[in-house]
């Protein structure tokens, strides 16, 4: 481990917090030290109040910050005086202790403090560094590991045994630096939590903790190794079905929709395939701030049924007699370890499942590296237990308001790089839905960049291209909730005394047959929707009400609606709906560009503003308007409407 200290670096950041901002990031940087929220960092400043006293502060995380990249609001100053006064107290509760935090902070807007503050203002050093480092983690859970501590760092450290996180640890911390401190003292182990370094100047804490990390990585490696071999190779695509169903089971017993996401790299397959997997995973995690995003234990196979009842147990066993059952928690696993689907994980959303995947990624790790130094050997579950219903924790979970419509949903939109299909793609990540975004355009595949859309060139017209669209794409997210059906071509302008029968054909085929197709194999994937699967078709005001020169699209459009009302028939057992919307007067989309708007208007004799609003409301209708009614349609207001057709074309006296 090297300390990514960087002069000039350096030198981009202003004074005593700048610095506390530098090194955070640093810290931030490496994954093995610090993942997604782990880890906090402090530095004492003095500050002149608005009536002039000057005052000893302490900047420290503020929560909803990583230090990745933090900044300086993301420090919230708390007063040091009162936080020194508060440690000394005999108990103070966790909700007490936050509100005093809150309570003192100089800027009532500022983040609240962590909930680790008191024991950073306790430790009598400018700079506090804390993160959950891999090494040490990995060494502390194992059989002896307090000896194997001691053995790495001698008398540099002090050393303070497994307590929960809260006010007790502060206290705790403060009692035990006070009893161990020498003139070599540069950190702190925290028994099966993590590592503490401090320091004069921000270089000085950082780079302490970079080199007490660094020893515990060398003992690991003399003793063991640091760096590991897989021995199973990587696989390939996932079973997309496989996938659905486990996916389907997960979120019935979250009692909401959870996104799945598999992984298969060489290290989850070995880590699977390992003789001992189903101990070594059923033990808990690397570090107990880990169990609220990955729960307790991952599932090993796929019973879910079996994981509910045994995290009934668990529960009841360590819940408090007093505890009301409607207290528990969703009992639904997060991590599951299954030979064939390889390390998947569940989230509310994609970015969520991610996270999960990235925290057992480390975990693996850290197991096989504990393993190789005598057995890994993680708290107890009565430890765990309080800390997945901590009140500070449970408190986090509470907030956060309503949750978004679709979240844990996926949608699959066609012809999702422009016009409708692109403001479908953006109407349905405001839901919170994860996205599959096909288009012929080979554009899409990074048009939107972002983790929870999965961008798939594809051709609707070819077969084969479709399927394997599909299969990739509910690979991706674990799923198919809603099918958009938008993809279309409007040639228009041609008679039928003129239409050759290969124009007719190419029609047919992009508006009519690749519908057909998606939906008849988008289909297992909708019947296994966790809220039921809903699909939109995009018909036309054509339908309706055709006009001349555009037989093959007005027919393709009819007989799209056509299906649609078979299907809803068909598949209404199965608790999918299947709707379709009449689009007209449209025109912020690719194929009407100003010039074909000014032929048109001409046409008519029209200005361009007349023909855009040549509707009974006189109004113009957008992509975004279209696409609203389109993610509407698949939420709970239309939660009893199949079969429908309604009309988005500001309203066209030959459809009344
Ligand atoms: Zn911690």
């Amino acid at each position: 481990m090297k300390s990514l200290w960087d002069d000039n670096e350096a030198k981009q950041y202003e004074g005593d917090l700048g610095l506390r901002v530098y090194t955070s990031r640093l810290l931030g940087r490496d994954t093995s030290l610090v993942l997604h929220g782990g880890g906090n960092t402090s530095v004492k400043i003095k500050q002149t109040n608005l009536v002039g006293e000057e005052e000893d502060l302490l900047c420290v995380k503020g929560s909803g910050w990583d230090l990745e990249s933090i900044d300086v609001p993301g420090f919230p100053a708390v007063k040091l005086d009162h936080l020194i006064k508060l440690a000394k107290l005999e108990s103070l509760s966790d909700p007490q202790m936050v509100n005093e935090l809150r309570a003192h902070m100089t800027n009532a807007g500022a983040p609240t403090p962590s909930v680790e503050a008191i024991l950073h203002a306790t430790l009598p050093y400018k700079y506090v560094d804390h993160t959950h480092a891999d090494a040490v983690v990995t060494v502390t859970n194992t059989p002896n590991g307090l000896d194997k501590i001691k053995q790495i760092y001698g008398d540099t450290v002090v050393i303070v045994p497994y307590i929960m996180p809260g006010f007790d640890l502060a206290r705790l911390c403060a009692i035990e630096f006070e009893r161990q401190r020498n003139d070599h003292t540069i950190g702190m182990v925290l028994m099966n939590h993590g590592i503490f370094s401090f320091g004069d100047t921000a270089r000085e804490s950082y780079e302490r903790m970079v080199r007490l990390v660094g020893m515990a990585e060398d003992y690991i490696q003399e003793h063991g190794t640091w760096t590991l071999d897989y021995d199973s190779p990587a696989q390939g695509t996932v079973d997309p079905l496989a996938l659905a169903q486990l996916r389907r089971d997960i979120s019935k017993a979250a009692g909401f929709p959870l996104v799945l996401r598999s992984q298969r790299d060489a290290k989850a397959m070995s880590f699977i395939n390992r003789s001992d997997m189903a101990k070594i995973s059923q033990q808990g995690p690397a570090t107990p701030d880990h169990v609220i995003r990955t729960k307790r234990l991952p599932l090993v196979g796929r019973d879910v049924k079996k994981y509910v009842a045994d995290y009934k147990t668990y529960f009841e066993q360590y819940a408090p007699q007093a505890r009301d059952p409607k207290t528990m928690l969703d009992p639904a696993p997060r991590v599951i370890l299954d030979r064939e689907l390889g390390m998947v994980t569940a989230g509310k959303s994609a970015k969520e499942a991610k996270i999960v995947a990235d925290i057992y990624d480390h975990t693996m790790d850290i197991i096989v590296r504990a393993e190789l130094l005598g057995g890994w050997q993680a708290l107890s579950a009565k430890d765990l237990f309080d800390m997945e219903y901590w009140d500070l924790e449970q408190a986090k979970l509470r907030k956060g308001g309503k949750p978004p419509l679709f979240q844990g949903e996926v949608a699959l939109v066609t012809g999702a790089a422009s016009g409708i299909g692109r403001a479908c793609v953006e109407s349905m990540l405001a839901r919170g839905a994860a996205v599959i975004a096909l288009d012929v355009d080979p554009g899409i595949e990074t048009l939107f960049d972002r983790s929870d859309v999965t961008g798939i060139q594809c051709d609707v017209a070819d077969e084969s291209q479709l399927k394997a669209a599909l299969k990739q794409g509910a690979s991706s997210f674990g799923g198919l909730d809603m099918l958009v059906l938008n993809a279309g071509v409007f040639p228009g302008g041609c008679r039928i005394d003129s239409l050759s029968s290969e124009e007719w054909r190419r029609v047919m085929n992009i508006n009519l047959d690749a519908n057909l197709i998606l939906m008849r194999e988008a289909y297992p994937y909708l019947k296994l929707a966790p809220k039921g699967g809903r699909v939109v078709a995009m018909g036309s005001k054509n339908f309706l009400a055709p006009g001349p020169g555009a037989v093959a699209y007005s027919a393709s459009k009819a007989a799209l609606t056509q299906i649609t009302r078979v299907a809803a028939l068909e598949w209404g057992v199965d608790n999918i709906r299947i709707n379709t919307l009449h689009p007209d007067c449209v025109f912020d989309t690719g194929i009407w560009t100003d010039e074909v708007l000014a032929a048109r208007a001409r046409h008519y004799g029209l200005t361009v503003d007349e023909y855009k609003t040549k509707n009974v409301l006189k109004t113009e209708v957008t992509s975004h308007d279209v696409a609203e009614l389109t993610a509407e349609l698949c939420g709970p207001l239309f939660a009893k409407t199949t079969a429908a057709q309604l009309p988005i074309d500001g309203g066209n006296e030959r459809v009344i």
